[in-house]
């Protein structure tokens, strides 16, 4: 369900960056977003399995609490709280994801890509996938006492504007900065893309913008078109390909052989 808004949505702006692309790709660009469509379809069984087994074995509160619970506010209400949550949750864990050289291991996958366009967002590799929803589902939602269905609300809006600022298509900058007052845009996020390690480590927020300016992790630049995406280790064609990009995680590039540690 949730996957039929991505894909049209996804469908639309691939559309779009095909007809006046922010920045013209040096690669086949139908091979390129068919590598991050396999991506997705592999993450999706993975996630179905994870939701499945969630619903059959119901996550053990192991806080025996639940704060929304004990404020029993509107229900709309309460929706806006949980966006929020699963947002900072999220733009903590993205953080971690750099900071931890395990986590990095997994969320390189994200930053290895080329050429950033809307099917950028679906790269993620399985490994970061699991390790948010068990962080999420098992320890997180419990303790405020967020629901499967409330998440799956997050989850559409996340992956909604994860696609917005992916697109290579060339948004007036007026717009852009207008729309960034609340949510994260392709300019802010392009910045994050960069194969440069300060730049790379800004700008993680997913949805809103506010949580960059907040905790001052925020970076703005004046000629983005300078930016080279990716990651210097891994520019060669074998790191972008699906079997590549599975396998990601576990390589060293500079040894150029596999390391699991
Ligand atoms: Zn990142
Ligand atoms: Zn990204």
């Amino acid at each position: 369900m949730k996957e039929i808004f991505e894909f049209v949505f996804l469908g639309i702006m691939f559309f779009l960056e095909g007809k006046s692309p922010w920045l013209t790709f040096k690669a086949d660009r139908w091979h390129h977003a068919a590598q991050n469509i396999a991506v997705k379809f592999f993450n999706m069984i993975s996630i179905y399995v994870i939701f499945f087994l969630a619903k059959y074995f119901p996550p053990i509160n192991v806080w025996n609490f639940s704060l929304l619970g004990k404020l029993n506010l509107p229900y709309f209400l309460e929706i806006i709280v949980v966006i929020f949550i699963c947002d900072i949750g999220t733009y903590f864990l993205h953080i971690a994801t750099h900071q931890v050289p395990f986590l990095w291991r997994f969320h390189r996958v994200h930053h290895t890509d080329l050429f950033v366009d809307a099917s950028t967002a679906f790269r993620t590799h399985i490994g970061e996938t699991l390790v948010s929803n068990v962080l999420f589902l098992f320890f997180i939602f419990p303790f405020f006492g967020i629901t499967l269905q409330q998440y799956l609300i997050y989850q559409i809006l996340y992956a909604l504007v994860a696609i917005f600022n992916h697109i290579n298509l060339p948004l007036p900058d007026e717009l852009d900065d207008f729309i960034k007052i609340l949510i994260v845009t392709p300019n802010m996020h392009r910045i994050h893309h960069s194969d440069k390690i300060f730049e790379t480590n800004s700008n993680y927020g997913s949805v809103f913008s506010f949580w960059d300016r907040l905790f001052k992790t925020y970076k703005v630049k004046e000629n983005l078109k300078e930016l080279n995406f990716g990651l210097k280790e891994f520019t060669h064609p074998r790191w972008q390909d699906f079997p590549g990009i599975l396998i990601t995680p576990f390589v060293s590039p500079v040894k150029n052989r596999l390391n699991f540690y």
